[in-house]
């Protein structure tokens, strides 16, 4: 495939016009699919279709320590749904809160609640303690920068390389900024790129130095079992690593089912030091008398167990990695060798990052808008929707139907080729 680069403006221009045609006859048939999302899959949903039968009789809503589930109580976590998250996470169940359907309200609150009341019951509020600022890698996933924007804390954008975050930045930043007091990083199978953090860049965000005593890693861990190769990505047990370096309470790791079961109707979990569990738990005393327990046991009853999960987990990856794969080979196929876009190929996650030219993404999101395709907003993946580059395209290949995806990616191809034209020709 010729390199687009090294073609003449006249081949280019050529070129263009062919596409142009294509594109025409494409947004006549007036598409509408929507990839804004990463979402299961109506099939991926019928997997867990029987856990909803699974509390059938007055015994199975009994908690393992004789609690009647469908009452108040246990503030946080039913006994047999903390030991099961606690062996997914590898910690112990003192170190974990189980609660509702959604780790990002937890991720939320737990901000909140640091602005509010400070980290630890001796800490100063954030709010207290002048401009907050957050460590945002990025590319990065859209809802945390949210997040950092709508509660006012200020977002210092730091490079995705193919390890994790460009660690040198993060340390001198770190080392040198108290008002930082955070960092969001999804560690595995990272959205939107599904890179996962190497032991080096786990080590060195364990054991770095801070100047805000006070500093936390937001470690969401949305995609710890959602591989798509019987090869999955290992990642590094950070809670592990932290706690031998003296610094047990600067992790605050964030799970959920919302992907393996029902998102929105998920469980959710915190995983931290038994001391930040403590703190959190006192602060959610005054928010909840206790989380959705049948939601809990529901789940308990039918994932089961590390093994069970795992098995679970590979008839997703059954359903959606063709799907990548489908995305891939039109992705090679028709913008391969151009020098036009670059592209991710993760073992796991829901997401594949394209990287246009600089100065493209936002036109080609337009440009297959207007065909019919509504894809993630180009900026979205950075904080305040600002993609310096403007490159960046989050593809969320899991929700369509494969048809439907080829010819969505078909018009995104389409796109990227017509705008990167326009760009090499002006
Ligand atoms: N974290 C990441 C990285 C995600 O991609 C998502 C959903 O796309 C979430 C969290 C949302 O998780 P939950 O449904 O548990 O709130």
């Amino acid at each position: 495939m010729a390199n687009y680069h090294n073609l003449s403006n006249e081949a280019l221009q050529e070129k263009y016009n062919t596409l142009q045609d294509a594109y025409e006859k494409i947004a006549s048939q007036q598409l509408q699919l929507d990839m804004t999302r990463g979402k299961p899959c109506t099939e991926q949903l019928d997997l867990s279709q029987p856990m909803l039968d699974v509390l059938t009789s007055a015994s199975a809503v009994k908690t393992e320590n004789g609690l009647d589930a469908r009452n108040y109580g246990i503030l946080d976590g039913i006994p047999e749904a903390k030991a099961f998250f606690a062996s997914i996470l590898d910690v112990s169940p003192e170190q974990v809160i189980v609660g509702g359907n959604s780790s990002l309200t937890m991720m939320h609150d737990s901000i909140v609640q640091f602005l509010l009341h400070g980290v630890s019951e001796d800490a100063a509020p954030w709010v207290k303690q002048g401009n907050v600022k957050f460590l945002c890698p990025s590319p990065g996933y859209d809802r945390h920068f949210a997040i950092c924007e709508a509660l006012g804390i200020e977002m210092i954008p730091v490079a995705m390389t193919p390890e994790g975050p460009n660690m040198d930045e993060v340390e001198k930043l770190a080392a040198a900024d108290p008002q930082i007091k955070g960092i969001w990083c999804v560690p595995k199978y990272s959205n939107p790129d599904g890179i996962t953090y190497t032991d080096n860049v786990v080590d060195r965000l364990a054991t770095m130095k801070t100047a805000a005593d006070d500093f936390r890693i937001f470690w969401d861990n949305a995609y710890t079992v959602h591989h798509l190769t019987d090869e999955p990505d290992e990642l590094k047990d950070i809670i592990t690593a932290a706690s031998k370096a003296g610094n047990s309470d600067r992790v605050l790791q964030f799970a959920s089912t919302s992907k393996v079961t029902f998102p929105g109707s998920g469980v959710s979990v915190l995983a931290s030091s038994e001391s930040n569990i403590a703190f959190y738990k006192k602060n959610l005393s005054i928010q909840s008398i206790g989380p959705d327990k049948l939601n809990q046991l529901r789940h308990v009853a039918f994932l089961k167990d590390k093994a069970t999960l795992a098995d679970h987990m590979k008839k997703h990856a059954a359903i959606i990695a063709p799907k990548f794969q489908t995305v891939l080979s039109i992705l090679n196929e028709k913008l391969g060798g151009k020098g036009i876009a670059d592209w991710t190929n993760p073992n796991g996650g829901y997401f594949i990052s394209l990287n246009t030219m600089e100065g493209c993404a936002k036109q080609v999101v337009e440009l297959a808008k207007k065909a019919g395709v509504t894809l993630t907003s180009a900026g979205a993946t950075y904080p305040y929707g600002k993609d310096p580059y403007d490159a960046n395209i989050r593809i969320a290949p899991t929700l369509p139907p494969i048809q439907d995806l080829k010819k969505a990616i078909d018009v995104l191809c389409l796109c990227v080729e017509m705008v990167s034209i326009n760009h090499l020709l002006h």
